[in-house]
C-alpha cells in the first residue's frame, strides 16, 4: 500500500522511486487496499492464471488472478518476481494479495504493471516493425533474459540464477515505447542460491517437462536434458526458445523484406504443425528430424545483418544445447546488429550524396 500510494504522490514521474524503495516495497508483505481495487476488462488467460486490466485508485494495473488450487504457482511467481526488481526489461511487480472470492474461497493476486500493448505475439500478429525497432525489442528481451539467468550480489542483496522455463512470445509484454519486457515467472526456478534444483529431486520430471510445448528444446521432447549440470541445462533450454522468439520477430520485420509484402504473422512451427501441436507431434519434428524454423523467402539479400541475425538464430536453437549461446552472448550480438543498422542508414545517407561507396546491407 505503501509503494502505490507513493507512486500515486509521484504522478507522472515514473522513474523517480530509487531502487532501493522498489526492492523493499517489492519484498514487503504490506497488504493493498483491496477495496479501492477494479477489475475492468478480462485480457489474458493463461494456464494458472487469469489477468485483468484493473484501475487501483485512478492507477492503471494488470492483475493476475490465480484460484486456490493455484496457489504454489502464485507463491513461487511472487517470490521470483521479489528477486527481479527492478530491472528495465522485467515486467514492473507492484503487489501481491490474498483474498476471499465470491465462492468463499481464497484466490490469489499478482498485482503488475499494466503494458497497453499486450504481449508481443499479439503486437507482432498486427503490427510489422522497421530494423531498429525489432532490434530493439528482441535485444530488450534477451537483455530481461540474461539478467534472470545471472547470479548477482547487490550490497546484502543476493539474486540467484533463475531459470524462466516458458520464454514465448507470449510471455514477453510491450510498453507504448514497445521496449519489452520478460514476464509470467509462473515455472521459473532458481538455480543457485540456497534451494537451487537437484537432478534427483522429487520434481525432476517437472524439471524436464515444463513450458510450453510449441517452444520446448529438444533435448526436453527427446528426454535428453542434462540433469548433471542443471544450471547450464535449464538456461540453455531458454535460450533455444530466445531463438524462436527472434524468427517471430524478425519475420514482421520491414526492412528485411524491401518491395515486397512482409510476411504476415506465424508462431515457431505454425506453418508445420498448425495451432495446437501435441508433444509427439514436436518430438518427431523437432528432436528427430532436427527440423526448425524456414527463413522467409523475402529475405534474399546477402547482406551482412541478415547472415549476422540467421547465424545468432542458429546459433541460439542449435540441436546441441552446449553449443548455444548464453543469453549474454546473445544479447551482445543483438545489440551489435543494432549498430549496424544504425550505422548503415548513415552509410546509406552519405551514399546518396556522394555516390562514392557501394551500398551494403538491408
Ligand atoms: P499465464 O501464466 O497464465 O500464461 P501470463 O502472466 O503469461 O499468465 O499472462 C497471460 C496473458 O495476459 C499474457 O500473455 C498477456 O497477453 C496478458 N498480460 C499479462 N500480464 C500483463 C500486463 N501486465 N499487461 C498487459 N497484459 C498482460
Ligand atoms: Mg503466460
Ligand atoms: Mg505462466
Amino acid at each position: 500500500a505503501l509503494f502505490l500510494g507513493y507512486r500515486m504522490m509521484k504522478g507522472k514521474q515514473k522513474h523517480s522511486l530509487s531502487a532501493l524503495d522498489v526492492m523493499e516495497a517489492a519484498n514487503s508483505d504490506a497488504a493493498v487496499d483491496l477495496d479501492h481495487l477494479k477489475l475492468l476488462e478480462l485480457i489474458g488467460r493463461g494456464r494458472y492464471g487469469t489477468v485483468f486490466r484493473g484501475c487501483l485508485n485512478d492507477r492503471c494495473v494488470a492483475v493476475k488472478l490465480f484460484s486456490s488450487t493455484n496457489r504454489l504457482n502464485f507463491c513461487s511467481e511472487r517470490s521470483i518476481y521479489s528477486l527481479l526488481q527492478p530491472h528495465d526489461n522485467i515486467a514492473r511487480f507492484l503487489s501481491a494479495d490474498e483474498r476471499t472470492a465470491a465462492d468463499g474461497r481464497p484466490e490469489f493476486l499478482i498485482l503488475m504493471e499494466y503494458y497497453p500493448l499486450g504481449c508481443l505475439s499479439r503486437y507482432l500478429s498486427v503490427h510489422t516493425v522497421d530494423w531498429s525497432t525489432c532490434c530493439r525489442m528482441t535485444h530488450g528481451v534477451t537483455r530481461g533474459l540474461a539478467f534472470l539467468h545471472t547470479e548477482l550480489y547487490r550490497g546484502d542483496q543476493y539474486k540467484p540464477a533463475v531459470a524462466h522455463r516458458d520464454v514465448t512470445s507470449r510471455n514477453v509484454l510491450v510498453r507504448a515505447d514497445r521496449s519489452c519486457v520478460l514476464a509470467d515467472f509462473g515455472l521459473s526456478m532458481r538455480l543457485t542460491g540456497s534451494r537451487p534444483c537437484r537432478p534427483g529431486d522429487d520434481d525432476t520430471v517437472s524439471i524436464s517437462e515444463v513450458g510450453t510445448v510449441r517452444y520446448m528444446a529438444p533435448e526436453v521432447l527427446g528426454g535428453a536434458l542434462n540433469l548433471r549440470d542443471c544450471e547450464s541445462a535449464l538456461k540453455q533450454v531458454d535460450v533455444y526458445a530466445l531463438g524462436l522468439l527472434y524468427w517471430e520477430s524478425f519475420r514482421r520485420c520491414s526492412h528485411l523484406s524491401p518491395g515486397e509484402a512482409v510476411p504476415e504473422y506465424q508462431l515457431a512451427f505454425q506453418a508445420e504443425l498448425g495451432n495446437h501441436p501435441s508433444f509427439e507431434e514436436m518430438q518427431i519434428l523437432v528432436a528427430r528430424e532436427k527440423f526448425r524454423p524456414r527463413f522467409p523467402e523475402t529475405w534474399k539479400e546477402n547482406s551482412l545483418a541478415l547472415r549476422s541475425l540467421k547465424e545468432t538464430m542458429e546459433d541460439c536453437w542449435d540441436q546441441d544445447a552446449e553449443a548455444r549461446l548464453t543469453a549474454q552472448c546473445a544479447e551482445e550480438r543483438l545489440w551489435d546488429l543494432t549498430l549496424l543498422t544504425t550505422h548503415n542508414h548513415r552509410y546509406t545517407h552519405t551514399h546518396t550524396h556522394t555516390h562514392t561507396q557501394p551500398q551494403e546491407d538491408l
